[in-house]
């Protein structure tokens, strides 16, 4: 039996295996032979996961409201991306989306609710316009609760899958941004609480990850109705300033690296989570008084 053996017997084998789990040359890719869908994955943030998703052996289904943009993304991905157009304030266009990727690969393992919008609407909620706020409601939170939706009737029969929403800093923190896209976002967190809780029991975890600003398209095209003399670089170099990480910005890959690991195995008992990717940021005030 196990206590009849001497103790350098047993240590000898625990370095064995110790090393034998560590001194593989192969490294699986972390996301090997898993199907993807993303939503927005025409531009920005979703392009960049879709491309480290394939780099990590996934298949990946692009689904965007822009078609030619979206056509062209996934040619440039290659043979293991394919694009469906996809406007997520219709339920039966993201309805549609999760059974094209499940009849063209039997299944659907993972599924990213990145498609997002800003709007300028009046600073003051005293001014707020309702119309506006509707517009940015149906495709940041409706749009992320059809996907759940959708991704959870496909994922619940194979008790397994891994559900993915970009929320933001901007709803973990009041004042970042106007109150429509502030709403919006912490609903996304809250979506992901609630939804988590209920599909845990199906093996299914659901997580977000809040970004801090990145100057994709939509972020510069924002900022250029505030400052319509400045240039796109002007714009970035605005944005990268106001992160608090000395020697670093936030860049599309470093979601894309956060969205790999919560879609990944290493990530098998995370749920209902929110991943900040912000340097820092909401964990700190600084009181701004010339200490050193
Ligand atoms: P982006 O504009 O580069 O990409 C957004 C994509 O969503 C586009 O391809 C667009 O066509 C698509 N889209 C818009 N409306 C759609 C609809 N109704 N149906 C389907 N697709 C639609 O912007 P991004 O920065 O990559 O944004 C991606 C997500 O990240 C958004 O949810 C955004 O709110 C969020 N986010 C961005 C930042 C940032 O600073 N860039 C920060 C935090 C969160």
């Amino acid at each position: 039996s196990l206590f009849n053996l001497k103790p350098n017997f047993i240590l000898h084998n625990y370095y064995q295996n110790f090393n034998r789990d560590f001194s593989t040359h192969h490294i699986p890719s972390k996301l090997e032979g898993k199907i993807a869908l993303i939503t927005g994955a025409a531009n920005g943030i979703g392009k960049e996961t879709a491309a480290k998703f394939i780099n990590n052996g996934a298949k990946v289904v692009i689904a965007d409201i822009q078609k030619q943009t979206g056509e062209e993304t996934a040619s440039e991905l290659g043979p293991n991306a394919s694009f469906i157009a996809c406007d997520v304030t219709k339920e039966s266009d993201v309805c549609d989306a999760v059974d094209f990727a499940v009849s063209q690969h039997g299944r659907l393992d993972i599924m990213y609710n990145n498609a997002g919008i800003a709007c300028r609407t009046p600073p003051s909620i005293a001014d707020l316009d309702l119309a506006t706020f509707d517009k940015v409601m149906a495709i940041n939170v409706r749009g992320v609760v059809a996907g759940i939706k959708h991704a959870s009737r496909v994922m619940i029969p194979h008790k397994t899958g891994s559900i993915l929403c970009t929320a933001s800093v901007t709803g973990v923190m009041a004042g970042l941004a106007q109150h429509t896209y502030s709403i919006s976002k912490s609903s996304v967190i809250g979506i992901v609480k609630s939804a988590a809780a209920e599909l845990c029991k199906h093996g299914i975890r659901v997580n977000c990850i809040s970004p801090f600003a990145i100057p994709t398209a939509f972020v510069i095209g924002e900022l250029k109705l505030y400052y319509p003399d400045l240039k796109d670089e002007q714009i970035a170099g605005m944005i990268h300033k106001a992160g608090v990480l000395e020697g670093a910005f936030c860049e599309p890959s470093d979601i894309a690296n956060a969205a790999v690991y919560l879609a990944s195995d290493d990530a098998k008992y995370i749920s209902g989570h929110n991943l900040v990717v912000d340097g820092g940021f909401t964990s700190m005030k600084s009181l701004n008084l010339g200490l050193p």
